[in-house]
């Protein structure tokens, strides 16, 4: 029998809603059957627009340094952004993404049960270039001025975004083969890119994800391509069609978010920054400033996110039982929270998964 794993996770709540869902991670993770050998240990830490008001800066030193150095992985919840450009500050989660080379999101878009149209997908999306390096510049010309942007697309990182695309449909695969229900039979990774326009850029990053799809270790797994463009069209309307999608940062980004919009509320979603051996849990929905402090929030964005967090450090076991315990949830539709038609609160959602851990 494995012995007990203990695993020390920051905690990010960060501004608004975040307050409220993130404890909601915390004690679905203390509430994990002793049957996973897992034990956790919290550290709390200070990020987000608040933090930015009080000490000057929305991502203290202390808090990177602590992940770096005490922590396995951690949740972030949202950040708010000052409405008015505000000197001085950038968002914390970009910089924690750069600082810790989280170089992987990765953003499963689910539904449960018998829904109309069902989707069952994972979006990959590269982390830390394309034109997100921000290097632009304005110009004043003869006619006005001229802006520009770099869009920066390196092999390296192109090669490793496909690995974890790879990666990822095999292990969904291996949970299929387990016998869980789902829509796809087969792992399939679709890379989207624009490379009858940009054939340098996304083609390098076309070029760069085949190379690293064709070894040996990705075999079982179909590869196919599209145009973004058509992707956005063919994602909205077959949705079924699609197990994991691999893009570069931009295109990610966009799909991501239309991806969301196919299960209904943003408060379902969750996702993960991922690097080597470590990974932040972020639900995708912002600070929700319209329902912040009623403790109606949705947590299941947050406990999903919890759960793809472990998956990356190696714990596919313990995450199951998370979505497995949000999803009967779901299905069962007794207990859901305003957001999803619902008028449960934050809490009563959270004791019905801990219920059914
Ligand atoms: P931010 O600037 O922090 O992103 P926002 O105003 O854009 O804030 P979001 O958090 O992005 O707000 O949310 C968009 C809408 O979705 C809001 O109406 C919000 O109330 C709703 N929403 C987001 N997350 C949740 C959740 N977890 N539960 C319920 N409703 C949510
Ligand atoms: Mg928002």
């Amino acid at each position: 029998m494995a012995a007990t794993r203990t695993l020390r996770i920051g905690l990010i709540p960060g501004d608004g809603i975040g307050r409220e869902v993130i404890p909601a991670g915390r004690r679905v993770l203390e509430a994990l059957p002793l049957s996973t050998k897992l034990q956790f240990t919290f550290v709390d830490l200070d990020a987000g627009f608040d933090t930015f008001k009080r000490t000057g800066t929305a991502l203290p030193d202390k808090t990177v340094e602590t992940l770096n150095k005490e922590c396995d992985g951690a949740l972030f919840g949202a950040v708010s952004s000052p409405t008015v450009k505000t000197a001085g500050y950038s968002s914390p989660i970009v910089a924690l993404r750069k600082r810790l080379s989280l170089y992987a999101n990765v953003r499963p878009v689910k539904t449960v049960a018998a829904a109309r149209s069902p989707v069952d997908l994972v979006i990959v999306r590269e982390n830390t270039e394309d034109l997100y390096v921000k290097e632009e510049r304005t110009m004043e010309t003869a006619h006005g001025r001229v802006a520009e942007a770099i869009k920066r697309i390196s092999e390296r990182a192109s090669l490793n975004i496909a690995r974890v695309a790879g990666d990822l449909a095999l292990r969904r695969q291996r949970v299929r083969d387990t016998g869980a229900p789902s829509i796809h039979k087969r792992p399939l990774v679709t890379i989207t890119h624009k490379s009858n326009v940009l054939s340098q850029t996304d083609g390098l990053f076309r070029e760069a994800a085949r190379k690293a799809l064709a070894d040996a270790k990705f075999q079982a797994v179909s590869v196919e391509e599209q145009i973004v463009d058509s992707m956005v069209y063919k994602l909205f309307r077959q949705p079924a069609d699609y197990d994991v999608i691999v893009a570069p940062n931009l295109y990610g980004d966009i799909l991501s978010d239309g991806a969301a919009a196919l299960v209904g509320s943003l408060g379902l979603v969750p996702s993960a920054n991922v690097g080597d051996g470590f990974a932040i849990g972020e639900p995708c929905h912002g600070s929700a400033p319209d329902i912040e402090g009623r403790g109606i929030a949705n947590p299941i964005a947050t406990l999903r996110s919890a759960a793809l967090m472990l998956e990356f450090l190696g714990e596919e076991e313990a995450a199951a039982k998370i979505y497995a315990a949000v999803d009967a949830n779901l299905v069962e539709g007794r207990l859901l929270s305003p957001d999803m038609g619902g008028t449960a609160t934050t809490e009563a959602v959270v004791e019905d998964v801990l219920k059914r851990l």
